[in-house]
């Protein structure tokens, strides 16, 4: 089918790439450079957060940390695998089950005292995928356009605006925007600010979600470490704040004191697509064609991408083929998807 996918960000270019990948004729409609995307600036540390429905939310994740993993195995740029210290206020009850997202991830343990900064007493230690989108996100387009893909420049103020380019079916992965498109006015910004810094030689992520100063977590990459943040339901405002800026750097600080010698390279702030739910959901009666959407992935659009690609193309295949079951999967089963990281990386 000729589809349109409006949206080059996390969202729209995870369904670009696959459904290139099983033989469609791609076409992706964005309205802003890249660097000015919110999947570009996020922290993109596998871990859900201000993202729903839970049970959906669970599945997204899993899948895409699979993805992940196998990428970053396979040296995909811009994905590694990172070890992670999430700190405990309090020691918990005895018996108590692990958090819901500790299933995807598979190994996880306590955290040694030794292995606690100075004033904490309890936390967990894992491993999971963090991505430099800086680098991910340009290596994933130049992938959808080898593949054939053709790349079309444009803000729309409706979906209906795309079907000048004669598209079978319409995906719509406009982030922030997606809401307003299509009429469905339940979305709702969360600002999020970060500070990016030198990196002093960390290379072990750690959050403290419940610190008194506001959430704390410290993301060391390959040449530099992303330090939050705020999670402002509600706020349109993307102007950095010095006195923010200053909080994180403290309460970042509590957590990974080697952050002293640090230097700030810069203050970014975004807004995260927030809504109830993640919509992703076929919808055959808002244009003459089908469309397929994908948006509001909140503070989680990186660690759900390819789960929800996978059922948006779960969708396309129901429309292709209206006898296939609902919600099957859609060809990308787990050993595919590695073969595809090891072919992603010239493996
Ligand atoms: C500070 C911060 C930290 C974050 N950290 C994490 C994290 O650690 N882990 C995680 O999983 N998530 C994180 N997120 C959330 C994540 O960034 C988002 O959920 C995700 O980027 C959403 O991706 P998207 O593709 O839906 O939207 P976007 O990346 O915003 O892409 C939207 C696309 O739609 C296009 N578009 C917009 N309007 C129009 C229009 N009118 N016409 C045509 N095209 C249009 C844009 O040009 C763009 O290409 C963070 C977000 C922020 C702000």
């Amino acid at each position: 089918m000729r589809i349109v996918v409006v949206g080059a960000g996390m969202s729209g270019l995870c369904c670009a790439r696959l459904l290139a990948e099983q033989g469609h004729d791609i076409v992706v409609v964005s309205a802003d450079a890249m660097p000015r995307t919110t999947s570009y600036l996020a922290a993109a540390v596998w871990f859900p957060t201000a993202v729903g429905p839970a049970e959906a939310v669970a599945r997204w994740s899993a899948d895409t940390f699979d993805v992940l993993a196998a990428e970053a195995a396979a040296g995909v740029p811009g994905v590694m695998m990172r070890e992670t210290l999430v700190l405990n206020r309090d020691p918990g009850t005895p018996g108590e089950p692990l958090p819901e997202w500790s299933r995807a991830v598979g190994d996880v343990r306590a955290a040694r005292p030794d292995e606690l900064p100075p004033g904490y007493h309890h936390g967990l230690r894992f491993v999971v995928p963090l991505v430099e989108m800086p680098a991910y996100l340009p290596n994933l387009w130049n992938e959808v356009l080898a593949s054939g893909a053709q790349q079309v420049v444009r803000r729309l103020t409706s979906l209906s605006e795309v079907l000048d380019l004669d598209p079978e079916l319409v995906i719509n992965a406009a982030g922030m925007a997606a809401g307003g498109l299509v009429g469905d006015d339940s979305m709702f910004p969360i600002r999020g600010q970060i500070v990016r810094v030198t990196n002093p030689g960390l290379d072990l992520s750690v959050r403290d979600e419940m610190h008194p100063g506001g959430r704390a977590y410290v993301h060391p990459r390959s040449t530099d470490c992303i330090l939050g943040g705020t999670l402002d339901v509600g706020t349109w405002d993307t102007a950095p704040d010095a006195a923010e800026t200053a909080a994180i750097l403290e309460r970042c600080t509590d957590i990974a004191p080697q952050l002293a010698t640090c230097r700030v390279i810069e203050t970014v702030v975004g807004l995260r697509p927030g809504r109830a739910e993640v919509r992703v959901e076929l919808d055959q009666d808002l244009l003459p064609v089908p469309v397929v959407h994908n948006y509001g992935h909140g503070g989680a659009g990186i660690t759900v991408g390819w789960g929800c690609a996978r059922d948006v193309a779960a969708y396309v295949r129901q429309v292709e083929d209206p006898s296939a079951t609902p919600g099957q999967p859609s060809g990308i089963g787990g050993e595919d998807r590695v073969l595809a990281a090891d072919a992603r990386a010239g493996t």
